[in-house]
């Protein structure tokens, strides 16, 4: 099964997202921007965090394809641990994070893995499902503080970072493949479009068949630019103005012929 993908950092940044896509294989990584004179512990940055982690997700993937993906998160975080050298404090809850999204093939079945705000949205026979974790939205205030104090703890919010238990916490799940209609993962600098926009999948999807994945993203620009004030929501989260956006689409299963999303790009 193949994946078309598209990424684009917001203005003047790099790219804090990450994406890598194999053949019945998806990851999509959205690396926490660290709010400036933070002390995080670490002489890494997210875009090293996302780098790493993406590389120690691909070799576990690799390694064990039949693997719980639960399991093999848990295990790319401890493996990442070990890409810190030693010159890191692994317990500052500052320390460089990510959110995680996965979709695997596995004989029949698709797998999918989500942990924080990325999300992993398909269609199949019984309508348009929306993969999401949603524990950053109701946090009771979102001062680094508060954050730091709820950053992968019980009753907070879980994300990878150094703590190989918060793989428990991510949203798992299979899907048949026979059936399948449409799969994509994004960061939520994209599924603003849904959340913020009040655009539906279903147009996100036929949008993505008809000009391609980075037609999505430029879809995204055009709201931040002509509507941002729909980003602001009293009692949420602030919601930076743009955002690095990614996402990952499932094109073909060329194996089963169950779907042709036609050409994406
Ligand atoms: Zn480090």
């Amino acid at each position: 099964m193949d994946f078309a993908f598209a990424t684009e950092p917001g203005p003047d940044r790099p790219n804090e997202d990450h994406v890598i896509v194999s053949a019945g294989l998806a990851i999509v990584l959205d690396g926490v921007t660290q709010l400036p004179g933070l002390e995080t512990g670490c002489v890494h940055d997210p875009v090293w965090l996302v780098q790493e982690l993406g590389n120690c997700l691909v070799e576990a993937l690799t390694l064990q394809p039949a693997a719980p993906l639960g399991g093999i998160l848990a295990e790319a975080i401890g493996q990442l641990r070990g890409c810190h050298e030693g010159r890191c404090d692994l317990t500052n809850p500052n320390s460089p994070s990510s959110t995680v999204a996965i979709a695997r093939e596995r004989g029949s079945q698709m797998d999918y893995l989500v942990l924080c705000d990325s999300s992993v949205v398909y269609e199949d026979s019984s309508g348009v499902t929306v993969v999401h974790d949603d524990r950053t939205e109701s946090l009771p205030a979102y001062d680094r503080h508060t954050v730091a104090r709820l950053r992968n703890q019980p009753g907070g919010f879980w994300v990878a970072s150094t703590d190989p238990a918060a793989a428990a916490e991510a949203v798992t799940g299979s899907v048949a493949l026979d059936g399948l209609r449409r799969l994509l993962l994004c960061t939520d600098g994209v599924s603003r479009l849904t959340e913020f926009f009040g655009i539906s999948w279903t147009e996100v999807f036929g949008l993505i068949e008809r000009s391609g994945p980075r037609a999505a993203i430029d879809l995204v620009r055009e709201y931040e630019m002509n509507c941002s004030g729909l980003l602001a929501r009293p009692g949420r989260r602030r919601v930076k103005r743009h955002d690095d956006a990614t996402l990952a689409v499932l094109r073909s299963a060329s194996r089963t012929g169950a779907l042709d999303a036609g050409p994406v790009v």
